[in-house]
């Protein structure tokens, strides 16, 4: 059985920073407008599933190709570029990120849609906002542009459109946590219909937050253009734009009730114990609607679930250190409220002949299978004595594994010990059977 792991990881951000200081350029944001053609708002909002902008810091790869950009299979339209493969460097350190995403999320809190800082599954429609380098990766100058959005029209939404945010062309600027989150929530509205106004607290405006202190997509009438003075037509709509007004016509208006959904953790139970690799299910309700559940570890996120099963929630956690934890999850509602459930855990490796999906569950190293049946075991010399008692040291393959006597054995799954922990674990299960005959041995344990 090959187990499939769900993909978590957070790593950690990269090294010291950079200490680039330069001068602030008038061009800010790059995202094309000369092709977009008006598209008209949407008369009332159709409530729908609730849209997901995805914060990344990571870094990631892009093909810039074609007309149409998506997020979850990482291409990009050429609007942004030239056809070439972007590599995103991940968010050096320097930046108040928890801040930066909380910003984010508060300049979208009104509307639809929820903000999350781990990758939505790939077979859904998301948008995703990179934050990351400096341009140069698009083939821009390093100084050029705070950010770009790939948009597949300006003046409708991209549903699963990506945000480029040079993070590193933030670092000089005054208030450059507010400048980025500005820059972010800038680019992303470009994906959601929003154009250029000429408001200088509105963040579709060029005008800097230290310039004005407040950033906000503001509810109010604006002459289009990047700032206040530099009039040029709207594209979009004729005369002015409002900013609020069209998030509120493509979006929607977000849900405000204020009932907190209710919340059952169902495994693993408080105070238990687990394996590196374990799933964490939460029973999650809401009257108005749920939107997700998120499953933290020590505080850092590591996996969300947006599907339920009826009511039931799934994260599958792998790479989880040895040793003691705190489990927090998570539940949202569509309207934002949040009710949180936080218990110890611990994490233990299984022994010899335990049952395992994963190497990295086992003391041994070696998640082996027979017959269908998987264990954990260990790698073992036939010409000295290792495996536990009631286990003998066949051959599997190409090498030796301990095998309970009296079993068959063994196809492997097997990593190197000095592997264990790491995430995005690769287990090969060769499926070699083995007629060799046994041999018995004694045994003592040594490892
Ligand atoms: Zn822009």
């Amino acid at each position: 059985m090959v187990v499939a792991v769900a993909a978590w990881s957070t790593p950690a951000l990269a090294g010291p920073g950079v200490t680039a200081t330069h001068a602030r350029h008038g061009l800010r944001c790059g995202t094309d407008h000369a092709t977009a053609t008006p598209v008209a708002p949407p008369l009332w909002h159709a409530p729908g599933v609730q849209r997901v902008v995805y914060l990344n810091r990571f870094g990631a790869t892009f093909q810039i190709m074609g007309s149409t950009t998506n997020s979850a299979t990482n291409v990009v339209s050429t609007s942004v570029a030239s056809p070439r493969t972007a590599v995103i460097p991940p968010l050096e350190s320097g930046f108040d990120w928890p801040g930066i995403a909380e910003c984010v999320t508060a300049a979208f809190a009104p509307y639809d849609i929820r903000v999350v800082e781990i990758e939505p599954p790939p077979d859904t429609v998301y948008i995703e906002a990179v934050v990351g380098g400096d341009g140069t990766e698009l083939g821009f100058g390093a100084d050029d542009l705070f950010g770009i959005a790939a948009t597949n029209n300006v003046c409708a939404l991209t549903e699963a459109g990506v945000a480029f945010n040079f993070s590193e062309t933030h670092r000089g600027v005054p208030e450059r946590d507010a400048e980025l989150c500005a820059t972010i929530a800038h680019e992303v509205g470009h994906l959601l219909a929003l154009e250029h106004e000429t408001l200088d607290t509105d963040l579709m405006s060029y005008v800097l937050f230290a310039d004005t202190n407040s950033k906000s997509f503001v509810d109010a009438d604006s002459t289009c253009g990047v700032r206040p003075g530099g009039d040029i037509a709207c594209r979009c709509s004729a005369g002015t734009t409002n900013s609020a007004m069209r998030l509120r016509s493509f979006v929607g208006p977000r849900a405000t009730e204020t009932n907190l959904p209710s919340i059952e953790l169902q495994s693993p139970s408080s105070n238990g114990q687990v394996t590196p690799l374990f799933d964490v299910e939460v029973l999650a309700t809401d009257g108005e609607g749920m939107a997700d559940v998120l499953v933290f570890l020590d505080g850092v996120v590591v996996g969300i679930d947006a599907r339920p099963e009826g009511d039931v929630y799934r994260v599958t956690v792998n790479g989880a250190e040895v040793g003691g934890h705190m489990l927090a999850v998570v539940a949202r509602d569509l309207a934002g409220n949040t009710a949180r459930l936080e218990v110890p855990i611990t994490v233990e490796l299984l022994d010899d002949g335990e049952a395992c999906d994963a190497a990295n569950q086992c003391a041994g190293g070696v998640c082996a299978t027979n017959a269908g049946q998987n264990f954990c075991t260990q790698i073992c010399d036939p010409a000295a004595a290792v495996c536990d008692d009631g286990f003998e040291c066949v051959a599997a393959g190409d090498t030796h594994l301990c095998a309970a006597e009296a079993g068959g054995c063994c196809s492997t799954g097997r990593r190197s010990p000095s592997d264990l922990g790491a995430l995005g674990l690769l287990i090969l299960i060769v499926g070699l059977k083995i007629s060799q005959p046994r041999r018995r041995r004694d045994l003592t344990r040594a490892r």
